[in-house]
């Protein structure tokens, strides 16, 4: 093969940048590169090996006599690992050969024939993008001391073109597959995706949006999506500019679908700036089945805690009277039959009347029924009324009331029904032996109640959960409950205006404590 000295390493060079401006595909451009150096050269082999940012080879395709073999990785493996482009790699250097027989970074393949293996000449370099290494490019002739320095400058300032070249290619199918993987994830999303101007309009919808809608995808695109349903402005801002640029904000809503057809939804709503353009999204839920539910279930509670409420109430009332029919000595075992079913039926309706508060307080009810109370008295009752139950377990309650502190205006019995729940879960989570405290002070404008205990105390990611319905720290623990007790504990004290938490004592175990105020 002759060399193409006739034409300038300028117009070559200039031919090749023409050439690779016009394709962003890897393989083409991997393709044309090769076919430029061998032919601008006049070399009769070569290979391209493109790396990632770990110089490890990605891609790689070869030239031998004017055919391309695309796919070459494993092929070029042992060349990149070990041999003159390994060199050129690690070195981030060109290398000329004159005479690869005498060159000990230039490696025998098992394939090549023995013809080849005698000398040749070859040509190594980076192509480097940037500081970035991106690839090694090597062009080989059957001659020895075929390449020359001059082609070693050229070879160089193709891989400079190539460098760039082979990025560009790489980005653009990065940023492809990216492109193709929001597409799926939009089109496949359970949701109801729409993707709005800053002013509403639609302009992007996917499939499930034209589903639950109802409308066609052409009528969507000619809706605003204030239209489309209940915005909550003071979520989103009348022109959406109260929607951040990073994160989401939510909200309840219904969606006024097709043929008058409205639909509870939840709607989540999130600003993207895409190509310098910032549009909106709206991921909309449908909880129609999550509504019917919860409606059906407090229909559900409310009938059942009011249909437990009356026969528990005549039983309550049967037992005093009973009571006062039948003597009953200290120690006989009538009386501790009796007080056996009179505490259960007790624990039964605390049980009930905290759920009832449950629902009254949620509902957003007030607590009306305040009365003043004797900070002693409402702990000696709560410490009474669990008594029993420490004992059976082996443990010790004790209690320490401030002295002088003032009445509080509360619902009496709420508020005793916080404190047993408290020093119950306290005695429940205990070992037998151990020993709890109640106690009493006054901090800055309320009193602040506190029970400790000598349990395992809380996980830190629990300390705020167990205070929300159904929230145990452990779910599968054998203790029964249903974790409605502290969930109960947060509504009351909220709603008489007080707080509570739960901090882990240093020794072992858990103080939960509660303010309330005292005006
Ligand atoms: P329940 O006791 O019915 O599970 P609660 O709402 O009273 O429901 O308590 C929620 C969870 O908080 C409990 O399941 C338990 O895991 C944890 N917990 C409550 N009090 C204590 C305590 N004193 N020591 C350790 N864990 C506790």
């Amino acid at each position: 093969m002759q060399k193409q000295d006739t034409r300038t390493s300028l117009e070559i060079l200039l031919d090749i940048s023409r050439e690779l401006a016009t394709t962003l595909d890897l393989h083409t451009v991997l393709s044309r590169i090769l076919t430029l150096s061998t032919e601008n050269i006049g070399a009769e082999r070569a290979s391209l090996v493109v790396l990632d940012e770990n110089a490890k080879p990605i891609d790689a395709a070869i030239i031998y006599d004017g055919r391309l073999t695309p796919n070459t990785v494993s092929q070029l493996q042992d060349v990149v690992a070990n041999g003159l482009a390994g060199w050129v790699i690690r070195n981030k250097k060109a290398a000329l050969v004159p005479d690869t027989s005498n060159d000990i970074r230039w490696l025998a393949r098992s394939t090549d024939s023995s013809e080849i293996v005698q000398g040749k000449s070859a040509l190594c370099v980076p192509l480097m993008a940037m500081d970035e290494l991106v690839g090694v490019l090597t062009i080989v002739h059957a001659e020895i001391e075929f390449f020359t320095e001059a082609d070693l400058s050229l070879q160089q300032a193709i891989a400079g073109l190539a460098g760039i070249a082979i990025r560009n290619a790489r980005l653009y199918e990065y940023s492809e597959a990216v492109q193709k993987r929001y597409q799926e994830l939009f089109e496949d999303s359970i949701d109801p995706i729409m993707i709005t101007d800053l002013d509403g309009r639609i302009l992007e919808v996917n499939h499930k949006a034209i589903q639950v809608s109802g409308y066609t995808g052409k009528d969507l695109l000619k809706m605003n999506i204030k239209n489309l349903h209940v915005l909550h402005d003071e979520v989103t801002g009348s022109h959406f500019d109260s929607i951040p640029l990073v994160g989401t904000v939510s909200y309840e809503s219904v969606l006024h679908c097709e043929g008058n057809r409205l639909l509870p939804i939840e709607v989540y709503v999130s600003k993207i700036t895409t190509l310098g353009t910032p549009i909106l999204q709206w991921i909309v839920r449908d909880i129609e089945v999550r509504k019917d539910l919860d409606t059906l279930r407090s229909d559900l509670t409310a009938m059942i805690y009011h249909d437990l409420r009356s026969p528990l109430a005549n039983i309550v009332s049967s037992l005093e009277i009973l009571s006062t029919l039948v003597p009953m000595e200290d120690d006989s075992a009538i009386k501790s039959v009796y007080q056996i079913a009179s505490r259960s039926t007790d624990r039964m309706q605390r049980l009930i009347n905290s759920l009832l508060d449950i629902n009254r307080i949620e509902a957003g009810m007030q607590v009306t029924e305040k009365n003043a109370v004797q900070i002693p008295v409402l702990v000696d009752d709560a410490v009474e009324t669990t008594l029993p139950n420490i004992l059976s377990k082996n443990q010790r309650i004790s209690k320490q009331v401030a002295q002088g502190l003032p009445e509080l205006c509360v619902d009496e019995d709420m508020i005793k029904r916080v404190l047993i729940n408290l020093i119950e879960n306290a005695s429940k989570y205990s070992p037998s032996r151990s020993e709890i405290l109640v106690t009493a002070n006054h901090v800055s404008g309320s009193v602040e109640f506190c029970v400790d205990d000598n349990g395992p105390g809380i996980p830190e990611d629990f300390k705020e959960r167990i205070f929300e319905k159904f929230n145990r720290v452990n779910s599968f623990s054998t203790r029964k409950g249903l974790g409605l007790g502290l969930a109960f504990c947060r509504l009351a004290v909220t709603a008489h205006g007080g707080k509570i938490w739960v901090e882990n004592k240093p020794e072992m175990g858990s103080r939960f404590i509660f303010t309330i105020p005292i005006d």
